[in-house]
């Protein structure tokens, strides 16, 4: 088609000035342009239900966002050097969400300069290099954000070729790790044993950092106690816990607005983004006052952009939505619904084994033997590409590439988890 054309001439154009790193979904991408709600719309005028977009938390096209910019852009945009009152009320309000004692907040513009500057305040509070990291995790692209990104989905040599003091765990799986459902404890207590050991060498850690629910994963629910436990231990040796609530935080577990609340847990960083500026650039990290003022040790602390006027009504205007629209609610809703739905998809087919995750962050596993676990990475991209000519946008994850992702809009209605799951049922029922 005419449309087909175009697409293909854009995407040479596009090849064409940007690195194949600087990758794309899809080898034949419909060119978007429209968003509204869980929709995308292309050049066509076709429509494509978005089961990817979790950072555009709130739904795409949010009016209410576009009117609050426009206004905040037309009156003033500076540095949080300059004194203004969103700033302030922007700050505030994420201190309220989050418990005792953490209280002080940093404002950036994505989550690698949030997990990067969570780092630096570890590094700095406990004057120590060391840093425990979970295996199969993505936290960034900046320097120390990457140093922490275990997963070898993209990087096969990601294990080997971190930095020396860099140190991983398992991550907890307990459908294809080291331990089952009924030795879950022992994850925990293999790590502890890592933290106890790397002191007893004399490199106790600055840190352990991950994600609170594991979304890099497939959206696995660590095992209960697990963040309790080794929280302990980095403590005990005088580190710090930092939990990335990057994915997973901010509403879209359903039952928890941090993952962290899942575990029981308190951290002692939190680093957050995505879903807080709806896609506008937009990060944050949530400390104590006593770890945010020993950095001062490590010099000063300034962003350009980080908390900017329209940065900050973007934040506020974001929570306002989540608050008034209801949306944790209905990601808990919404979600617990999807998920026995695609629950009972897999007692048909038997390469969808197990529906991990909460609310709107799930995970479809296909694996091709429910005995050996084997993971089934060609079959999932092929039903995603599938899924994309029945109108449904969707991709795996795992360092096994063989989970479907389904972290949409919290927006996400009923009857478009119906639309996904009749669209999954068709392409597993007639091949791919
Ligand atoms: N942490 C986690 C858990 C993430 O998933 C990501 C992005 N995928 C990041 C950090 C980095 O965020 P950003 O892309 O905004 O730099």
């Amino acid at each position: 088609s005419a449309a087909g054309a175009d697409a293909a001439r854009l995407l040479a154009r596009r090849d064409a000035v940007f690195a194949e790193v600087q990758e794309h979904y899809f080898a034949e991408p419909p060119v978007i342009v429209r968003g509204w709600r869980e929709y995308l719309i292309d050049a066509d005028g076709r429509v494509t239900l978005d089961t990817l977009n979790n950072v555009a938390s709130i739904g795409h096209g949010h009016p209410r966002i576009a009117a609050a910019v426009a206004e905040q852009w037309s009156l003033l945009n500076t540095n949080s050097r300059f004194h203004y009152p969103a700033v302030v009320e922007f700050a505030e309000r994420l201190a309220t969400l989050v418990p005792d004692p953490l209280d002080t907040v940093f404002l950036v513009n994505s989550g690698s300069e949030a997990v990067d500057l969570a780092l630096r305040l570890a590094q700095a509070w406990s004057s120590r290099l060391d840093v425990v990291a979970m295996r199969e995790a993505y936290h960034g692209w900046t320097y120390l954000s990457d140093a922490v990104s275990t997963s070898t989905a993209d990087n096969p040599d990601a294990l080997a070729t971190r930095p020396e003091w860099i140190h991983t765990v398992d991550a907890p799986n307990t459908f294809r790790g080291a331990y089952g459902l009924d030795e879950a404890h022992r994850f925990a207590e293999d790590a502890v044993a890592e933290i106890d050991r790397l002191a007893a060498d004399g490199t106790p850690p600055s840190a352990f950092l991950s994600e609170t629910f594991y979304g890099n994963a497939g959206g696995m629910k660590l095992p209960d106690g697990y963040l309790g436990a080794v929280y302990a231990a980095v403590r005990a040796h005088g580190g710090l816990a930092i939990a990335d609530e990057v994915q997973v935080g901010y509403g879209r577990l359903g039952d928890w607005f941090w993952g962290f609340q899942q575990q029981d847990a308190t951290p002692d960083v939190v680093t957050i983004a995505k879903a807080m500026g709806a896609g506008h650039p937009l990060g944050a990290v949530i400390t104590t006052r006593e770890i945010a003022e020993a950095y001062r040790r490590g010099g000063y602390f300034f962003s350009s952009a980080g908390g900017s006027p329209v940065s900050s009504v973007v934040g506020l205007t974001v929570l306002d939505i989540i608050r008034d629209e209801r949306l944790q609610e209905n990601a808990r809703d919404v979600g617990r619904y999807l998920k026995e739905r695609i629950e009972s998809l897999g007692q048909k087919h038997p390469l969808l084994a197990a529906v991990h995750g909460a609310g709107l962050y799930l995970g479809s596993e296909f694996v091709r033997d429910r005995d050996t676990w084997q993971p089934a990475t060609a079959e999932t991209a092929a039903i995603c590409d599938r899924l994309l000519s029945l109108g449904v946008i969707a991709q795996p994850t795992g360092d096994h590439q063989n989970i479907l992702k389904i972290k949409p809009p919290m927006c996400f209605s009923r009857k478009s988890a119906d639309f996904l799951v009749d669209a999954l049922d068709q392409v597993l029922t007639t091949g791919w």
